[in-house]
């Protein structure tokens, strides 16, 4: 099956193959070997002096931990949303008691810094930002150095899902200035879900300290304590540990540099032959458009189910659209190990079930291009 959904992403044999190994004791040295060379090794991807954690749950416990462990009840966040998972973020501040002021931007659009600097200089009640680095729903990759950079000028503290993006886009946390990051394991890192990741800078841990918000599983104090003996807290996912570990080797391997090219030179392949069918990208500017997945606009008398269901039966598997753009759009992953055979094999598929539901491509592709 060609895979081609953001997450989870298909994985490396050597991965998969490690995930089979028989299981150690996660208190004995093995483990904190283990746990110390995939810590050092994280912080490398992350780009970080900081502190990086590796719990066991996916992006939104890492997402979760990272808001628990750095806010309070009351404090104001503004919160960037522009697509599903800005939703999620927002909604999960709120859950736990965070003042959310929200600045919504249409989905499909990025977030725009200069809104950003207004809503910044009219509350400077706002203690936080939360950002989606690359919203998955819709496609769009938001400018995080631009926010970070503002979250610096105004001193505020940044919180950043970047799930889909870290390991994949070019996120230098340190450098950019983001304060709290939260990725998993199943996206460009190549390996099965089951692991949160989480970086912790600095002004991260002030905030930790005047932190109140209820946590006891997700406690990175505690996390940190136990990373001193190279141990989690509670049992971690060591097969998932594993898996990673083999995983963080071959990202290294390439280079965070390379994989960020790869990675755009997939995107674009992605684009073009999107374009040459005819489709239209759903991000509104396609300088916007993420490297990591394309969304794009279901044509006119096309049933996105029934497309799927065409895709699915050659062997491809593309996402739907998620809550509003259920049926509105689909979404082409191209993130982690991926090669260009991967995209050539999905839009052919493309090609052949769209046909089947009487749309016609290569038509269609020609009043395109001569637009
Ligand atoms: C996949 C994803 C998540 C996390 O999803 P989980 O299912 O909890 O792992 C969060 N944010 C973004 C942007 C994502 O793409």
């Amino acid at each position: 099956m060609n895979l081609r959904i953001p997450g989870p992403t298909p994985c490396p044999q050597e991965v998969l193959q490690a995930q089979a190994l028989p299981m150690v004791n996660h208190r004995g040295p093995q483990f904190a070997e283990l746990m110390a060379r995939v810590t050092d090794r994280l912080k490398q991807v992350f780009q970080t002096s900081g502190d990086v954690f590796v719990l066991t749950c996916s992006g939104t416990g890492a997402m979760e931990a990272i808001v628990v462990n750095t806010l309070s009840p009351g404090d104001r966040v503004l919160s960037l949303t522009c697509g599903f998972f800005g939703e999620r973020f927002a909604e999960l501040a709120q859950a736990y008691g965070a003042d959310v002021v929200r600045l919504d931007f249409p989905w499909g659009a990025a977030v725009d810094p200069q809104r950003v600097r207004q809503a910044l200089r009219d509350d400077p009640s706002i203690q936080a930002i939360q950002i989606v680095h690359n919203e998955t729903s819709t496609g769009v990759t938001n400018p995080l150095r631009e926010v970070a950079a503002l979250a610096r000028e105004f001193d505020k503290l940044l919180l950043v899902d970047a799930v889909s993006s870290l390991g994949s886009l070019k996120l230098p946390v340190d450098a950019w200035g983001c304060d709290a990051v939260a990725t998993a394991s199943q996206k460009g890192f190549m390996v099965p879900p089951g692991l949160g990741l989480v970086s912790m800078g600095p002004r991260a841990w002030q905030a930790h300290a005047r932190s109140r918000m209820p946590r006891y599983y997700l406690d990175l104090g505690k996390a940190k304590s136990f990373l001193e003996r190279k141990q989690t807290p509670w049992t971690p996912a060591v097969s998932t540990f594993f898996a990673l570990d083999v995983a963080l080797d071959l990202m290294l391997k390439e280079g965070m540099h390379r994989i960020a090219q790869r990675h755009s030179a997939l995107a674009s392949r992605t684009r073009d032959g999107v374009k040459a069918l005819g489709l239209s990208l759903f991000p509104e500017r396609e300088a916007d458009a993420s490297n990591t997945v394309t969304a794009v606009k279901v044509p006119q008398g096309v049933e996105a189910r029934q497309l799927l269901q065409g895709l699915r039966q050659q062997g491809v598997e593309l996402a739907g659209g998620q809550d509003q753009l259920s049926g509105k759009v689909f979404r082409i992953g191209h993130l982690g190990y991926v090669t260009e055979a991967d995209i050539d094999g999905a839009l052919l598929a493309l090609e052949k079930a769209l046909a089947a539901q009487g749309y016609k491509a290569s038509a269609a592709a020609r009043r395109g291009s001569s637009e």
